[in-house]
């Protein structure tokens, strides 16, 4: 394998909160103090109102609003990773965030799929992914 690459989430005072809950298996967005809307991603005021953000813990549920199968890419620290599954994820508290399916069979996604949070360890540290939801029936 090639020499290991360090990827750089790019750390910010707003996010802190976030990748703390990420370290702790805890799944932390931004919600608003005067309109009352989750937020992602992290900032410093409420992009509806400059209103000031906490965070809350939210459920980790989501569907996937849009998604694309990646089979061959330029970035070295994700080529190990093909084919894999790139979305658009809408929390079920409002807010979209870009992310990965974990998922064996890329091609047994769909759109609208019941997803939640699950969180594993790449390079070094914990990030948040998102895997299918199977119902038992
Ligand atoms: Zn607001």
């Amino acid at each position: 394998m090639a020499e290991e690459t360090k990827i750089d989430y790019g750390i910010f005072q707003e996010a802190k909160e976030f990748w703390e809950g990420v370290e702790r298996s805890e799944f932390f967005i931004q919600r608003c103090q005067d309109c009352g809307q989750y937020i992602f991603y992290p900032r410093a005021h409420c992009p509806h109102d400059m209103g000031s953000l906490n965070y809350e813990r939210v459920s980790g549920n989501g569907r996937i609003l849009t998604y694309s199968i990646v089979i061959r890419t330029g970035d070295p620290q994700f080529t190990n990773l093909t084919p894999f599954v790139a979305a658009v994820v809408k929390l079920e508290e409002g807010p979209t965030l870009y992310t990965r399916i974990d998922v064996e069979d890329p091609y047994s996604i769909t759109f609208n799929q019941e997803v939640e949070v699950v969180f594993k360890e790449q390079e070094g540290r914990k990030i948040p992914l998102f895997k299918p939801v199977n119902h038992v029936s």
